[in-house]
């Protein structure tokens, strides 16, 4: 049985692409590994920018549901600024 030629376009600079294989993605290894890294570095950014978002989240819940802890960080704070003052 004969494959299909397909006809489709690299997905990082959109030349046009010749062929059997449907895994084929890019026109030359230069561009898979930009996408790839472009990809990665997009990923990255996403998973540390929702990672970042829960943790503020997390962190305004607790201080919500303990508002004693929240007077008491602000004290420390202060304490410390002061104890950085004098030093
Ligand atoms: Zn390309």
């Amino acid at each position: 049985m004969k494959a299909a030629v397909m006809r489709r376009e690299c997905q990082w600079c959109h030349t046009p692409i010749v062929t059997h294989d449907l895994r084929i993605k890019y026109c030359c290894k230069q561009c898979y590994e930009e996408a790839h890294r472009a990809k990665c570095r997009e990923n990255f950014r996403k998973r540390y920018a929702e990672k970042r978002e829960q943790e503020l989240e997390r962190n305004k819940d607790y201080y919500r549901r303990h508002p004693e802890k929240s007077r008491e960080r602000v004290r420390r704070f202060i304490q410390r600024r002061k104890n950085n003052a004098t030093n």
